[in-house]
């Protein structure tokens, strides 16, 4: 595995990949990596010639009082494990390597104003920004993301379409702890006590799916969600939304895949998490 810091180096190495016809997988990530990320590493291995993955805690979508600074980093454990399963390059720019004086911001309307966009007004003008740089400099041919940050997938694939980049949107579905705990770097945060209490987040999304196949109650479903997870005192819920997938608006007769969202806070972590229900 190749690990390359500037962005000069990295594109000559992509730009003698492309000469040899070969494909390229990437994989976005902010590190302190888990099996969540591993999973869409080795599906870009099945699919690519080449497997690139980025390791960059983006300053621009953390909100000023948000957890930028103690976000968890262990870069040598990130390597080791990046080197176990087929990754060839890795790309870890330091922030003065990606960001001078960045004036131009991708913002997006609509999709961006629900949802985590509320709580963390300028996240994903962040995420966008930072994600349309790496496009340009890794020219992936398929670039993969995973469904646990479920908006901010939907966001990126409108970006993409709407500013004609040349990649294609791999969704890779989300991957759980044992206990149904959606994989996080932010769960080393938990302590054990809030890590017990956050197992009430896909507990709570298993019951408003049974609910909504079996009455089609959104509002029902909702109110559940909210008496299971208030049952186990959480710090705050910061939102249970049930919608359209494919928009995120209101399920309205054409639905036909709804999901429900979940943004609630264990001290001062806030954890994130989603489920797919078939309405038809
Ligand atoms: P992050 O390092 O948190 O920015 O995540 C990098 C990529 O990994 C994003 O596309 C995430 O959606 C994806 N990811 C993070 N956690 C999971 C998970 N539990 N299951 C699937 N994908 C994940």
């Amino acid at each position: 595995m190749k690990i390359i810091k500037t962005i000069e180096k990295v594109k000559k190495l992509i730009k003698e990949s492309k000469e040899k016809n070969l494909s390229i997988g990437f994989v976005p990530t902010m590190g302190y990596l888990h099996d969540g990320h591993i999973s869409l590493v080795k599906r870009a291995k099945k699919e690519n010639d080449l497997v690139v993955v980025s390791i960059f805690v983006n300053p621009l979508q953390f909100g000023p009082n948000e957890d930028y600074e103690r976000y968890p980093r262990d870069i040598e454990s990130d390597i080791k494990i990046l080197k176990k399963n087929g990754c060839d390059i890795l790309f870890l720019p330091e922030n003065k390597e990606l960001y001078k004086e960045q004036l131009v911001i991708i913002n997006i309307i609509e999709l961006s104003e629900k949802l985590c966009g509320l709580s963390r007004p300028t996240h994903f003008q962040g995420v966008l920004t930072v994600v349309a740089k790496l496009f340009n400099i890794i020219t992936p041919s398929r670039s993969y993301f995973g469904e646990k940050d479920y908006q901010q997938l939907l966001i990126i694939k409108k970006m993409v379409d709407d500013l004609n980049f040349d990649t294609k949107i791999v969704p890779c579905p989300i991957v759980r702890e044992k206990d149904g705990l959606a994989m996080s770097s932010r769960n080393s945060y938990l302590s054990p006590d809030e890590r017990k209490k956050s197992t009430i987040l896909y507990r709570s999304l298993l019951k408003g799916k049974e609910i909504i196949k079996k009455t089609g109650d959104i509002e029902n479903a909702k109110n559940v969600i909210k008496d299971m997870i208030e049952s186990v005192n959480p710090t705050k819920i910061d939102y249970i939304e049930i919608y359209d997938e494919k928009n995120l608006k209101e399920i309205n007769e054409k639905t036909k895949y709804c999901r429900i969202f979940l943004a609630v806070f264990f001290g001062k972590t806030r954890l994130i998490d989603n489920m797919r229900v078939k309405i038809k």
